[in-house]
Parts: structure tokens; C-alpha cells; sequence
């Protein structure tokens, strides 16, 4: 039974939990009051703590418990806007209080009697009184008005419930990579995901480097190149595939296919009006990539091709391949960083680190497990179909220059491979070769860059 003095307690409560809000927690408050005084306060603190058991309620345990010098809190209520989860009334049980009252019901945790009743298990509770809904209304305000300004005050980019969201924080300070994130999430194909890319150079730059990276890249993995095009007046673009970098991550594998994919680069170009492009491609950039000039040719005037390829589905995929798509099965956990350090001596253990930056843990890591076996592998995979004619299109109608770097370490997507793919693009020339580089061509970007400079006539 609700006391005449509740709602001037749970009042404090309420102005600790503002000032959880005002320091970016959620917000929930308490104070805990003994004979008429209150004797403690806490709020809800797990960011500024480093620790998931900072609650508002077993902060002010804890300070009760000290002001007593007991940690029994006998004859002690306790005051919490929000109905309290399994851990605190846990807590609380230990604690010994007389009387827990909350403000608002917690649907999603609660262990007062919404998700579980902790309290009303003669097992474990033998003394504890739980009384809910003390200014609920208030206590619930404050909670919802909380999130719908965190999911919209100076975020035009709501995270979906269904995707993660790298922190911020893990792309600080990398090295060679200086430029603005810029992001999208209003294509039609994207649902409300974000989309980041990088726009560097003039938009009206007589040139425009279309820069696609495959798995398990992002633009990072263009950083030694996009320099090189700015230097010479041009504009850069340079997206991260879903899932990849900087860009929202689905959290289901079963998100990711070919055509999806597909789709969001054919809108992506359309929004941003690209003209005088050169494509520049390099493993699922190629796969991907290749497959959109012939729906628009005349956004296109060059190519850059780098180890890739195009998934026709009539052809059998490289053993090299099919190795990789085995380690990426066996060992879903792989280490991306050391799998670039492998191939590529010359880069720092910081370079390395920021091939790891985007995937923070297992769930983060969708992009990674579902890539591999999407490579359109039959006549009538997901993909293949685009792929054969985009094989047409650059055989027979491709008004464009071309260009091949090949780095011939690689063991998926080296040389052979690519002279095969180089067959199908009209008029490529002799491809240019990279004895030390492998299949991350980028990593040696700097000569190819120049080189292609030189090549594409502006
Ligand atoms: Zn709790």
C-alpha cells in the first residue's frame, strides 16, 4: 500500500534520474530514507563507471550501507523511478530493506512482478515489501523522452533494432585515414541503415574516383590511393559496403545478399549523380561493381580493375577460393588485422588494427560470415545472372579505358584469374604487375594510383 509520503520521495528519485540524463545514462534514480530522512541517493551510472552493475539502486545500497555502517538497511525504504531488474532486487533482498517502491513498470526486466517477481518467491524473500506505480507517469516520461531524443537530437540516422552500430570511438585516431565520415540512410534499399562514405575533392572535378572495397575491407583499405587522386584535382567516393566499416552492420547473416547489395550501389550512384567516373574495383568491389556501368554507361569513362572477378556462375570457382571460403567457415572468428599483416610486412600494427576497428565483436561480424559463400558459385545463384551480362557488356559494348593492376601474391584472386578477366573487358591493355603485392592491391596503392592518373585522360 502506497504511503501519503511516497510521491515526495520518489520526487528526489526523479531528480537523481534527471541528472543520469543530463550525464548521458539512462535515466533512473533512487534515495533510500530511514526513519523520515533520507540517507542516501544514487543514479544510474554503468557509462561513466566502466560497470554494468552501476544501477541507481545499488549505488544507493551501497551508500546507505555505508552511511549505517551495516549492510543490513533494517527499517530503510527504498525509492526508484524505474521498477528494479533481477540484480538489484537481488540486492535489495540482501540488503534486508523494509520497502522497495517504484515509479514506473519495466516491461522489458523487470523483477517486481513484470518479467518475474523476485520479491514474491517465499524462498528467497521473507520480509521485503514492493509497492509500484509511485508517479509512474512521471518516472516513465522522463525514460521515453529520454530515448526519443537520443535516437533523434543530432542523429538524422536512427539505429535500426535489427543492425549494430560500430562506436565512433573505435575509428579514432587512424592512421593515414583523416577524412569526414559522411552518411546516407534514405535510399530506398538501405530501410533506414546507414550508409557512410567518403566525398573528398571538388564536386565539380573533371574526374571522379568511384573507390569499392569487398570483404573484409572498408575504405580504409583506400587511404594510400585517394591522396593521390586529390593531388591531382580530382573527386574521390569511397563507400563502405553494409556491414563493412563505418556503416550500420545487420545483424543477421541472412541480411546480405548479392543483389541487395547491388542495389544499394545502383541508388547510391544515382543519388550522388556521379559523372566522369572511373570505377575503381578490387575483390567483392569487383564483384559488385563490375555490374553496374551497363545500367548506366554513360555516368562511366574509365575502369580500374584489381584483383577480382566476376561471379557468372558458369564457371568453376578458383581453387583459391574455394580455401578461402573454407577458412572463413572453419574459423568465423578470424583475425582480420593479421590477416592483412600477412600479405603486407610494410604496414604497422596500427594499419592492421584498423582493419579490425569496424568489428568490435561476433555481432558486428555478419558481413563476414555471409560474404564468402555469396559468390554467385552457379548458373542460377543469386547474382549470376547480372554477372553474365555484365561479362556482355564489357566484352562487346564498354566505351570506356581500362586499366589492370594485378598483385601476384595473391593466391585467390592473382594473376590467372584476372587474365582470364581481362579477356572480357574491351580494349584493356597489358595489365600492370605487383610482384610484392598481394590480394589487397591497395596496400601498394600509391604506384597504381599514379599510374592511373597518368592513364585515364581527363
Ligand atoms: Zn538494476
Amino acid at each position: 500500500m502506497p504511503l501519503p509520503d511516497d510521491p515526495a520521495y520518489m520526487h528526489l528519485a526523479l531528480d537523481e534520474a534527471r541528472a543520469a540524463a543530463a550525464a548521458g545514462e539512462v535515466p533512473v534514480g533512487a534515495v533510500v530514507v530511514k526513519d523520515g530522512a533520507v540517507i542516501a541517493t544514487g543514479r544510474n551510472a554503468p557509462i561513466a563507471h566502466h560497470d554494468p552493475t552501476a544501477h541507481a539502486e545499488v549505488l544507493a545500497l551501497r551508500a546507505a550501507a555505508e552511511r549505517l555502517g551495516n549492510y543490513r538497511l533494517d527499517g530503510c525504504t527504498l525509492y526508484v523511478t524505474l521498477e528494479p531488474c533481477a540484480m538489484c532486487s537481488g540486492a535489495m533482498l540482501h540488503s534486508r530493506v523494509a520497502r522497495v517502491v517504484y515509479g514506473a513498470p519495466d516491461p522489458k526486466t523487470g523483477a517486481a512482478g513484470s518479467v518475474l517477481n523476485l520479491f514474491a518467491e517465499p524462498r528467497l524473500n521473507h520480509q521485503t515489501v514492493v509497492d509500484g506505480g509511485v508517479l509512474a507517469d512521471d518516472c516513465s516520461a522522463l525514460l521515453r523522452s529520454f530515448f526519443q531524443e537520443r535516437r533523434m537530437n543530432g542523429n538524422p540516422h536512427p539505429l535500426r533494432d535489427d543492425a549494430l552500430r560500430t562506436p565512433d570511438s573505435a575509428f579514432d585516431n587512424l592512421p593515414g585515414y583523416p577524412w569526414a565520415p559522411r552518411y546516407l540512410s534514405d535510399l530506398p534499399a538501405l530501410a533506414g541503415l546507414r550508409l557512410h562514405h567518403l566525398d573528398e575533392g571538388p564536386v565539380d572535378a573533371p574526374r571522379t574516383w568511384l573507390c569499392l572495397h569487398g570483404n573484409p575491407a572498408w575504405s580504409y583499405l583506400y587511404r594510400k590511393m585517394i591522396p593521390v587522386f586529390l593531388a591531382a584535382g580530382d573527386r574521390v567516393i569511397a563507400p563502405d559496403l553494409v556491414g563493412f566499416g563505418k556503416s550500420d552492420k545487420p545483424k543477421k547473416d541472412g541480411a546480405h545478399t548479392f543483389t541487395w547489395h547491388r542495389q544499394v550501389l545502383l541508388e547510391f550512384i544515382e543519388r550522388l549523380d556521379l559523372h566522369n567516373v572511373v570505377l575503381v574495383v578490387q575483390d567483392w568491389g569487383g564483384l559488385l561493381g563490375l555490374t553496374l556501368p551497363m545500367t548506366a554507361p554513360q555516368r562511366y569513362r574509365g575502369v580500374l580493375v584489381m584483383n577480382t572477378t566476376l561471379g557468372t556462375g558458369d564457371a568453376p570457382l578458383s581453387p583459391g577460393f574455394l580455401a578461402w571460403r573454407e577458412m572463413c567457415a572453419s574459423k568465423p572468428d578470424f583475425d582480420v588485422g593479421r590477416l592483412f599483416a600477412r600479405g603486407n610486412p610494410q604496414m604497422s600494427e596500427a594499419e592492421c588494427a584498423a582493419y579490425n576497428a569496424p568489428f568490435p565483436d561476433r555481432g558486428h561480424r555478419a558481413a563476414l560470415r555471409a560474404f564468402p559463400p555469396m559468390v554467385p558459385e552457379f548458373p542460377d545463384s543469386d547474382g549470376a545472372a547480372a554477372s553474365r551480362e555484365a561479362r556482355d557488356f564489357w566484352s562487346q559494348r564498354w566505351q570506356g579505358e581500362s586499366l589492370m593492376a594485378i598483385g601476384q601474391q595473391d593466391p585467390v584472386l592473382g594473376e590467372p584469374v584476372m587474365r582470364a578477366l581481362r579477356a572480357h573487358i574491351r580494349g584493356c591493355p597489358e595489365p600492370m604487375r605487383l610482384p610484392q603485392a598481394g590480394h589487397f592491391v591497395q596496400e601498394h596503392g600509391e604506384a597504381i594510383a599514379q599510374a592511373a592518373v597518368k592513364h585515364f585522360s581527363r
